[in-house]
């Protein structure tokens, strides 16, 4: 007698975690700095990558209320914000993190699936036979230093023989490559292989229909392509050629999208 009913509860807390969730996709979404200026608009401004979608990792982004880095993080913000990650099983047989190799503000990012064994081994992103394959791409075939260019993986983790990641560990984290996104704010990304293109289209796509066929991840374009590892398995000239028209594709987009504005 006199207290609230049951359903006046429920309603009651329902309505503050609705009022909680719009104020945690609020924060994921726009992740404000405090007290920040905005950046100064000129012709060496580069876009700032659209806001996370509300949900799935935009929530992921928070500990608790508090954001895991600031709106412009460094990739040193981000990496820390890592630290020695336990949020997946993958941590469980990793040798060390494999993080990103690369210039901090590049114009063009690479995006594979996962550390292999010499990557797992030596902490840098590709640097077994298909990174090799992938340099030869970059260097020889687009004529820019790999150097110039950013390279990570949507898992960072090296998953047990090699296999694909999956989904948990996937989404354990996508924060992070948000956050290397969000730290190089590349012009362009190209997504290596069907797991890091289903990732970035948001949606479970086959490689050989989408590759070489624009698309965007948070208003960044993107070019998915065959993953190096494939094209070692299959080196047949055509497969060659048509990762060279996706890669000389992405490097002219690049370099369109870098042209001050008149
Ligand atoms: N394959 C990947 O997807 N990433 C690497 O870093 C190495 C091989």
């Amino acid at each position: 007698m006199g207290g609230p009913s049951l359903a006046d509860e429920v309603r009651a807390a329902l309505a503050a975690a609705r009022a909680l969730l719009g104020e945690l996709a609020e924060e994921g979404v726009e992740r404000p700095a405090p007290g920040a200026a905005p950046a100064p608009p000129g012709p060496s401004a580069r876009p700032r990558p659209a806001p996370l979608p509300v949900g799935g990792s935009a929530q992921l982004t928070l500990v608790g209320r508090e954001p895991l880095w600031p709106a412009d993080p460094t990739l040193e913000q981000v990496r820390q914000a890592l630290g020695e990650c336990t949020r997946c099983r993958l941590c469980e047989g990793r040798t060390q993190i494999v993080f990103g190799d690369g210039n901090p503000r590049a114009e063009l990012m690479f995006v594979g699936e996962g550390p292999g064994e010499q990557e797992d081994l030596r902490g840098i992103p590709f640097c077994g036979r298909a990174g090799e394959l992938l340099t030869r791409m970059i260097e020889g075939g687009l004529g820019i230093p790999r150097s110039s260019v950013y390279i990570c993986n949507i898992v960072k983790c090296r998953p047990p023989g090699n296999r694909t990641p999956l989904p948990d560990e996937v989404a354990a984290c996508r924060p992070f490559l948000d956050g290397q996104i969000d730290a190089v704010r590349p012009r362009v990304i190209v997504a290596l292989g069907k797991p890091a293109t289903s990732l970035l289209l948001g949606r479970e796509v086959a490689i050989t229909r989408v590759r070489g066929q624009w698309s965007e991840y948070r208003g960044i374009p993107v070019m998915p392509t065959y993953h190096p590892a494939f094209v070692l398995r299959q080196y047949t000239p055509e497969n060659r050629r048509l990762v060279w028209e996706d890669l000389k594709a992405a490097l002219t987009r690049t370099r369109e999208q870098a042209r001050p504005q008149s």
